[in-house]
């Protein structure tokens, strides 16, 4: 290994993108990931606009129709994908086996430590591996909302900070036999953005996440959204490890909407609804100080990438930010250990913007009341 190659914390989808990039103009990167191999995981849409995929195409060296055919979702009944003008609904699963391609991911990495002493740096992982520079080489923390980079400069308020958004949004997954289909449900196939229904201020969603024709079955995520109360304090300080054994509360919210028109009724059904995956998830919204982006690429050599710099809630578009975060971060760097911070802060500053305005839609999508109507 080269000793200028560049260090990636995460094989998400900006550590992959930024090293597909790097690999483009020859520059070599070593992507550490937490989890081990997994073709599956991750496997649920997302919304990517085609001026975000657009400019990956060329780096991958794909025409956009093999681009769509490789990770777009597709509708059972008309083959068509998942689109409209701006956007398309791409299986996330599949767009990270796509950007894995041909890169050296060291797998099973969860970064500990960084330790750094003039221009040597010591990475610590969990396995009990190190990887030592003795450079001033480049580290990326790609290593999303809960960054250990990040945690690893010690960074606090008010240059980072984690902020959650008032809103209580629970999410599940559903797999089912294209045979058995609820009636209407493949409505959600028919635009990127799914099917929406607002009851007593409560706004229901489904959205497509794959259509697999060899075993014939459809998938869509689901989620309840609505504006918080003071009563939902304690789902608004919840930790990281209660996400999954909040699934009760997510049954008990829908157990008080009452009749829905289909397919909503079959989706959100509180029998059947048991058997899938169910989390609570927090709406949590971040944005680094760009001087601090500077300054950590500096005099750490540490750049902050995607979630890891600027989370978004969801729905919001951190992938979309992700991805032009890492082509963008390309540009602007070399394998000698240089990175011109101040042109990579100057083409992303649309971060600070990205974040009201994701903020604002969820206001618009959450109308306030809505919790008191329906108590
Ligand atoms: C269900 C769902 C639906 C979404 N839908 C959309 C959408 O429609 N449109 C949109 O724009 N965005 C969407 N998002 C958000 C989007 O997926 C994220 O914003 C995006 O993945 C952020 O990319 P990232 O590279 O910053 O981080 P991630 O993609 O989260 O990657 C971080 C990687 O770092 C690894 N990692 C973490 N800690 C360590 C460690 N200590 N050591 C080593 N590796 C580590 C993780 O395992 C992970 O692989 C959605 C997210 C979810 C969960």
């Amino acid at each position: 290994m080269s000793p200028k190659s560049i260090r990636i914390i995460g094989a998400g989808l900006s550590g992959l993108a930024l090293g597909q990039c790097l690999r483009r103009v020859n520059i070599r990167t070593v992507i550490y990931e937490r989890v081990k191999a997994n073709p599956t995981r991750n496997n649920y849409g997302i919304t990517l606009y085609k001026s975000t995929y657009k400019p990956l195409l060329d780096t991958l060296r794909m025409t956009e129709d093999d681009f769509c055919r490789q990770v777009g979702v597709h509708n059972p009944d008309s083959g068509a994908l998942v689109s409209d003008d701006q956007r398309l609904r791409v299986n996330r699963a599949a767009l990270t086996s796509l950007l894995e391609s041909n890169l050296d991911i060291r797998f099973g990495h969860k970064l500990n430590n960084i330790t750094s002493y003039g221009t040597s740096r010591c990475v610590t992982f969990q396995n009990g591996t190190q990887d030592l520079t003795e450079d001033f080489s480049i580290l990326i923390g790609a290593d999303g909302v809960h960054s250990a980079t990040r945690s690893q400069l010690n960074l606090s308020k008010p240059v980072f900070d984690l902020e959650v958004l008032p809103y209580i949004v629970f999410n599940g997954k559903r797999r089912m036999v294209y045979s058995n289909l609820p009636p209407g449900l493949l409505d959600c196939f028919t635009t990127p953005n799914g099917i929406q229904h607002v009851q007593n201020g409560v706004l229901l969603s489904i959205k497509a996440d794959f259509w697999n024709p060899d075993k014939q079955t459809v998938a869509v995520s689901y989620t309840l959204s609505r504006a918080a109360d003071k009563a939902d304090q304690a789902l608004l300080d919840r930790n990281i490890s209660d996400a999954e054994t909040l699934a009760k509360s997510f049954v008990d919210e829908v157990a008080t909407l009452g009749q829905l028109p289909a397919p909503f009724d079959s989706i959100f059904n509180t029998d059947t609804m048991s058997e899938d995956r169910l989390l609570h998830w927090l709406m949590r919204s971040s944005l680094i100080d760009g001087k601090v982006v500077q300054d950590t690429a500096l005099n750490h050599g540490v750049i902050l990438l995607g979630d890891a710099a600027h989370a978004q809630p969801i729905p919001g578009n951190g992938a979309n930010l992700a991805i032009a975060d890492a082509l963008e971060a390309a540009k602007h760097m070399d394998a000698s250990g240089k990175f011109d911070a101040a042109a990579f802060l100057e083409a992303r500053s649309d971060w600070m913007n990205g974040k009201r305005e994701n903020e604002r839609a969820l206001k618009a999508l959450h109308p306030d009341g809505a919790r008191k109507a329906r108590i």
